[in-house]
């Protein structure tokens, strides 16, 4: 009896020195929580969320959660709550890959399922409510990034937005010369309707055109020409909306990709 209880209180004193020995280490290693839970792109990776020009340096972010001071990551390094996103973050930032028209898409896809499996809502499942929240905000801002910059012709166009820059609507910004060229696009899909083999050549014809155009855009953005990115994207709209109707016709007659 008097052994067991010997025996017990030292289990209990073992456990409070442990404790207080892994709470050190925590201490120690507050930045580098739990790795296993996060991906380390989001712990590496300081400056995704420290380069967001907008950050005001005079105020320093806090943890909603336990006021502690932290530096960038999603989770606060103490108390591992899930953090608000900081302002004005792009979707290069979310996805956490350099800004650049020329991705690596295994890259992107990587990096996006890691997210997702952090911001996964079974991991929130017992947490607060505003935990559960901001998980939810952040994925959905994961999927809008992910979507966006894994399509040539949407990448761009943000790629253009961040430049301040929005393509309008209509035909005034471009020549007669390509509409003619488009008109006439337009009226070999339709005559293709129901004709797999046309309709099967149309889409090879036109991806080789988007994947052009796609390479022309990588230069452009390479050169910092913005001017001359805008035009390749005006066209690859174009080209995209025909690849749009190409699809659907496949679709509808059952043609397996
Ligand atoms: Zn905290």
């Amino acid at each position: 009896m008097y052994l067991r209880k010997t025996l017990s209180n030292f289990t209990k004193k073992y456990n409070v020195l442990y404790l207080n020995f892994i709470q050190q280490q925590q201490n120690i290693h507050s930045y580098y929580v739990d790795k296993n839970y996060i991906p380390s792109l989001i712990l590496t990776n300081k400056s995704q969320y420290s380069n967001v020009s907008q950050r005001s340096s005079d105020s320093p972010l806090k943890c909603w959660n336990c006021n502690f001071v932290y530096k960038s990551d999603l989770f606060c390094s103490k108390c591992k709550v899930l953090q608000e996103p900081p302002e004005n973050l792009t979707y290069f930032d979310i996805i956490g890959i350099a800004k650049s028209y020329d991705i690596n898409i295994s890259e992107i896809q990587k990096k996006y399922k890691e997210l997702q499996k952090v911001l996964h809502p079974d991991k929130f499942s017992t947490k607060s409510e505003k935990e559960k929240q901001l998980s939810e905000t952040l994925s959905t801002l994961v999927n809008e990034a992910y979507s966006t910059l894994l399509h040539p012709l949407k990448r761009g166009l943000y790629m253009l937005k961040l430049n301040d820059i929005m393509i309008s609507e209509g035909t005034n910004n471009v020549d007669k010369e390509f509409l003619f060229e488009i008109m006439e696009k337009n009226e070999e899909v339709e005559d293709a309707a129901n004709n797999e083999e046309k309709i099967k050549k149309l889409i090879q014809e036109n991806e080789s055109i988007l994947n052009g155009l796609t390479m022309e855009i990588t230069d452009a953005f390479k050169q910092e020409n913005i001017k001359k990115a805008e035009s390749l994207l005006i066209r690859m709209k174009y080209y995209d909306s025909i690849s749009n109707k190409l699809k659907k016709l496949r679709y509808d007659l059952g043609i397996i990709e």
